[in-house]
């Protein structure tokens, strides 16, 4: 029988159980959200054990890795283990916040300084904590060389705990604490020439505009398109910032696509990734960028591979919510 002990509990790991399962299973208020190692949210440390390091510390940085933290809902143990929240000294940057905005009716911009310094990418995530058992990954909208602070899009979701705790509590001038960043969604340079395919729906163009910009800062000359996907009007946002890229940047496009009744002119009608793939039908050679609602980065991963995308080429962030 292997047991986890966390904070002088003990508790029994089922077969085929992971830390996650156990603890959660317990009634133990653990934070998570994806449980399937992509948010990093349950991240927590081993005090004593051993974690099986291929599979439960995948994607953590060295430091973390050699702090013994792990990702609670990947971790199978074979032995007992004694886990604990991470460590703040590891993982925790205090930041302030310093613009609060909405973007649309739902969508959120959160702008955060950072007291530490923090190494991010345009297009990463970040996680941030509400309390100890609320933490949730948001995208990184800004870029570092372009923006002085981090900044976000966040969606209120219908008793959600966080994105409501965001919309309706947070403070301008309060201190909370982030963890990251993490995920590989980011634009690469080195092929500057390559065509760029970006589709999201709602607060998914937050990591999709980072990418953007930090192309075309970067010099990318190769044709850039942006879908992005809403039911009506109201859910679109930016769009005077991303038509004013479309005059300065002659190989960017940019497509707001309604998927309900009342298409105005200049928008596409239709599902973001049918209007994405209709418009750009041969993908041998792109590299594709799919953000947001977790069913339409499934379906259209595979309609992009099956338009002549390689695997490598296509990078995907679902924002999958918590079901807990
Ligand atoms: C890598 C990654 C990046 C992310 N980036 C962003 C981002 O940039 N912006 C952003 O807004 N979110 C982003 N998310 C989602 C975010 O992390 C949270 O999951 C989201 O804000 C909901 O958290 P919550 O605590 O408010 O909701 P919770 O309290 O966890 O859930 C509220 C309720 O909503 C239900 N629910 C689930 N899906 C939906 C849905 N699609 N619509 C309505 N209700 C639903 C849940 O089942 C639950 O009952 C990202 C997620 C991941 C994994």
């Amino acid at each position: 029988m292997t047991t986890i002990r966390y904070q002088r509990q003990h508790f029994e790991l089922g077969a085929g159980q992971s830390v996650l399962d156990c603890l959660t299973g317990h009634g133990v208020p653990v934070p998570h959200s994806c449980r399937a190692g992509v948010c990093q949210t349950c991240l927590m440390r081993a005090t004593e054990g051993t974690v099986p390091p291929a599979a439960s510390q995948l994607g953590l940085k060295d430091s973390l890795k050699l702090a013994n933290h792990f990702l609670a809902c990947l971790c199978q143990p074979d032995g007992d283990l004694a886990v604990a929240l991470p460590d703040d000294e590891h993982t925790a940057v205090h930041a302030i916040v310093r613009k609060l905005e909405l973007l649309n009716h739902d969508i959120m911009l959160v702008e955060l300084e950072c007291r530490q310094p923090l190494e991010y990418r345009a297009g990463q995530f970040i996680n941030l904590v509400r309390d100890s058992a609320h933490v949730r990954s948001y995208s990184l909208a800004s870029v570092p060389r372009l923006d002085k602070h981090l900044q976000l899009h966040v969606r209120r979701l219908p008793q959600g705990r966080v994105s409501g705790w965001i919309h309706e509590e947070l403070q301008i001038g309060q201190n909370v604490e982030v963890r990251g960043p993490a995920g590989d969604c980011l634009y690469v340079p080195g092929k500057p020439g390559q065509p760029l395919l970006l589709v999201g729906t709602g607060s998914g163009l937050a990591p999709l505009y980072g990418i953007l910009r930090d192309a075309l800062d970067l010099g990318h000359i190769g044709p850039v398109r942006l879908f992005h996907g809403s039911r009506d009007l109201h859910g679109l946002y930016l769009t005077d910032e991303l038509r004013e890229l479309e005059r300065r940047f002659a190989q960017f496009t940019y497509y707001p696509c309604l998927s309900g009744a009342d298409v105005p002119a200049g928008c596409t009608a239709g599902r973001v990734h049918e209007a994405a793939l209709r418009e750009t039908p041969n993908l041998k050679g792109w590299r594709v960028y799919l953000c947001g609602h977790p069913d339409m980065v499934k379906t259209t991963r595979k309609k992009a591979f099956l338009a002549g995308a390689a695997l490598q080429e296509i990078h995907a962030d679902a924002f999958n919510v918590s079901h807990a």
